[in-house]
């Protein structure tokens, strides 16, 4: 009985989790490394297990750092079955053809350059053929629905909180005549008061407890913060004669802003301007979200009935080409646009970026992290001048950041989180190194708990975990006593 730490363990990409019991082989989630792009493909392209002996495979959520390098394992022999909620599965075909297209055409752009050098042509990671057989293999089920999986293993997925149809899982492995030792797979965690999502369910009384700490050593302003400050940018942008522009990511976020300006404009709390999202993945992820209603909290459903719609109300408009785009970038109207990518490294925001960029009457709202030497870190950081498709532009807009937005849980939640579900043992995995050191001393000094940091490629073995047999039931007291 052994755990196989793949993938995102010492990263927060690439999660990759591997379960041998008996001759039975589960690999949980099979994340996209995501980094450098020399290093990332040579990542992703190893698997570290021969994926035709895989028996069955168990996703979290639809997030590429979990999902996104399924292609790979389907074209090098991955043929059973993926097993999913089926709001996740309504993801997929999203997801994986938009990264599938992103493999290809950044072969393309490589492939021009190298064929002019006469090098071996670029091969994409994978096609969107890879992805279309990956998505052949999806078998959809619900929350808290058993799943029998070979060697008798059984996974039941709960709600994470984290994004539309994201599961914490909890895997439960036969041993000792009848109990099972209790795996809690908790990546990724979300939050509590999430707009659309309900909060995360508790899982309890757990053996082993594998963890996400992205943000282990850090503390979120509260999400409940997060409409009364975007009330407060919109009216004082707007109020000027500004546009409100806001880099997102197509999913999760993006829905998470409209749905706050469904909630402010029903309440008449902000000004009827034009709404845009600017963003076709966005506007086809909205649909996974009308579809998959049952999936989000009362509040959703509650906002739901008196404004019709909490992701596609009747006064937002998706824009679709690239016309459409380009006439909202060059108008001076007042209006709030949302577009991708999250970090400003590409995608249609680029565009508004570089009309809306010097108008100090704008503002650009930054709702999501900033990495390190992306366009966004730049706009963030003030920086006075900022270079868009090669040109230098002067930063005038006024650039707030929010920090009550995240999909993950802080330091304080997770410790909660952890807490709460009673595990004898923790592997933390899914954080950059201090980040999971801290919350590890945090375990060690609050709860007294047994903590590892497991290496991407460690593999564990979990028998010296099993709960102890059961003892042998006393002998009947004897008559005369
Ligand atoms: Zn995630």
């Amino acid at each position: 009985m052994k755990w196989h730490f793949l993938g995102g363990a010492d990263t927060v990409t690439g999660s990759k989790h591997l379960l041998e019991f008996d001759d039975s082989r589960i690999l949980f989630d099979c994340g996209m490394f995501q980094g450098r792009r020399k290093e990332s493909n040579e990542i992703n392209k190893t698997l570290g297990f021969d994926p035709a002996a895989i028996d069955a495979m168990v996703l979290s959520h639809a997030h590429i750092d979990h999902c996104g390098n399924i292609p790979v394992l389907v074209k090098n022999g991955y043929h059973k079955s993926i097993h999913a909620t089926s709001a996740t599965a309504d993801l997929l075909p999203i997801m994986l053809r938009d990264s599938a297209h992103i493999q290809e055409a950044d072969a393309a752009y490589l492939n021009q350059k190298t064929n002019r050098r006469g090098q071996p042509p670029v091969v994409p990671l994978y096609t969107l053929a890879d992805a279309e057989a990956s998505l052949k293999l999806i078998r959809p089920h619900d929350y808290k629905e058993p799943l029998p999986l070979p060697g008798g293993v059984v996974v039941t997925h709960v709600d994470a909180g984290h994004i539309l149809g994201a599961a914490l899982a909890l895997v439960e492995i036969p041993c000792n005549g009848g109990d099972f030792l209790r795996i809690a797979l908790v990546f990724d965690l979300g939050r509590r008061n999430l707009p659309l999502l309900h909060d995360p369910f508790q899982l309890q009384d757990i053996d082993i407890l594998i963890a996400e700490s992205t943000y282990g050593d850090r503390l979120h302003d509260n999400a409940l913060n997060a409409r009364e400050e975007l009330r407060e940018a919109i009216i004082r942008a707007l109020g000027r004669g500004g546009k409100v522009l806001i880099p997102t990511f197509a999913l999760g976020r993006a829905q998470e802003i409209v749905y706050h300006l469904v909630h402010l404009r029903d309440r008449g709390e902000i000004p009827s301007v034009p709404v845009y999202v600017d963003s076709p993945m966005a506007h086809a992820i909205a649909g996974v979200f009308e579809k998959n209603a049952d999936y989000l909290d009362e509040e959703s459903h509650a906002l739901r009935s008196s404004a019709g719609s909490v992701v596609k109300p009747d006064w937002l408009t998706f824009t679709e080409s690239v016309e459409e785009s380009k006439s909202i970038t060059s108008s001076k109207t007042p209006s709030i646009v949302i577009a991708a990518s999250g970090m400003c490294e590409h995608g249609r925001i680029l565009h508004h970026l570089k009309h809306g960029i010097e108008d100090e009457k704008n503002l650009i709202l930054l709702v999501g992290y900033q990495a390190m030497n992306t366009l966004g870190r730049r706009i963030q950081n003030g920086e006075k001048k900022v270079r868009i498709f090669g040109d230098e532009f002067a930063l005038k807009a006024e650039v707030q950041t929010l920090h009550s937005f995240s999909a993950h849980a802080d330091r304080l939640e997770l410790f909660r989180y952890v807490r709460d579900a009673k595990p004898k043992k923790v592997f933390l995995v899914h954080g950059e190194q201090d980040q999971r050191a801290s919350f590890a001393q945090l375990l060690r000094d609050q709860l007294h708990l047994d903590v590892e940091l497991p290496a991407n490629g460690d593999k564990v073995d979990l028998s010296a975990f099993l709960p102890p047999p059961p003892a042998p039931s006393p002998s009947p007291p004897s008559s005369q006593s």
